[in-house]
């Protein structure tokens, strides 16, 4: 089939090895953004099995042939269908925000941890993004006091969207770090910050995404020092400190970490066993 047979009736079973073939997507993707170009529910795969021999209307073929176009430009499945999921969470996404990873869910796997014995914990997620992090630890522990803050407005605006839809109760700021903490501490505090060295190569793959919420100078951690550096005074004496980064910065963060008076310090894997997250406890008796 060549790209000239757009025009032609497609059936959904044509269209979707369309999307394979000319656009070179995974299968899923390809069905999701049919699902989506029909307007139904992105996960009602069943629907496409019943309905393969179906013709598809034009207005919905040409639907769908744009969001090829933009997944096959590299555009997040997520910006597309407006959609991800989360940690067991409907979040709405959109080019505001990053698109969140599967592979955040290590953090806030190891942040519920952390705060297990603690009774109503206070918890900050610093660069909330989507607020994907804050929200799942909220969900997951409805005692928690969550405080979320995004040096862009348009994030915190995401967040709360998605924090009212869900119906969790979450504290927004607009602030740089720890700007809008002032005298606050937290027996918990998380990071996904930007990680990505200025002009890796990878960047080339992320051309949708907030670039403020991937690069953070020559070798990317310029966040994350910061993070750390300024995190005493917010944290109270045994809280922790948990950060996600990039795939060989395990030991720089852990570095980071150790010479500014953390302890425990230790890095957890992604379910691709990539050493994906670094915290370190802060000493109850300095
Ligand atoms: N994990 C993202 C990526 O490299 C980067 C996210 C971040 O910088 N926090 O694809």
């Amino acid at each position: 089939m060549t790209s000239a047979d757009t025009t032609l009736p497609l059936t959904v079973q044509q269209a979707i090895q369309f999307g394979q073939g000319q656009f070179g997507l995974p299968r899923l993707d390809a069905q999701m953004l049919l699902l989506q170009a029909c307007e139904l529910p992105i996960h009602d795969r069943a629907w496409l099995l019943a309905h393969s021999d179906e013709v598809l209307n034009f207005e919905t073929q040409k639907r769908y042939l744009d969001f090829l176009q933009r997944r096959a430009g590299l555009e997040p499945l997520a910006y597309i269908t407006g959609v991800k999921e989360f940690f067991g969470l409907q979040l709405q996404i959109d080019r505001r925000v990053l698109d969140p990873r599967p592979e955040t869910e290590t953090l806030v796997e190891w942040a519920l941890t952390c705060v297990a014995d603690t009774s109503k914990p206070r918890i900050a997620d610093l660069g909330t993004g989507s607020g994907a992090i804050a929200l799942a630890l909220k969900h997951s522990l409805p005692s928690a006091q969550v405080t979320a803050v995004d040096t862009s407005a348009d994030a915190i605006a995401v967040a709360t969207a998605n924090a009212n839809r869900l119906e969790l109760e979450i504290v927004t700021h607009v602030g740089s770090w720890y700007a809008p903490l002032a005298s606050q501490t937290f027996d918990l505090i998380v990071s996904n910050p930007p990680y990505v060295a200025d002009g890796d190569a990878h960047l080339a793959q992320l051309p949708h995404e907030p670039i403020s919420a991937l690069v953070a100078g020559k070798d990317g951690l310029n966040d994350v020092r910061q993070i750390v550096t300024q995190a005493a005074e917010h944290l109270k004496p045994g809280a922790w400190l948990l950060l996600e980064h990039g795939f060989d910065q395990a030991q720089a963060v852990q570095d980071i970490l150790g010479n500014q008076g953390f302890v425990s310090v230790q890095s957890r894997q992604d379910l691709a066993g990539i050493l994906r997250c670094t915290g370190g406890q802060w000493p109850r008796v300095k």
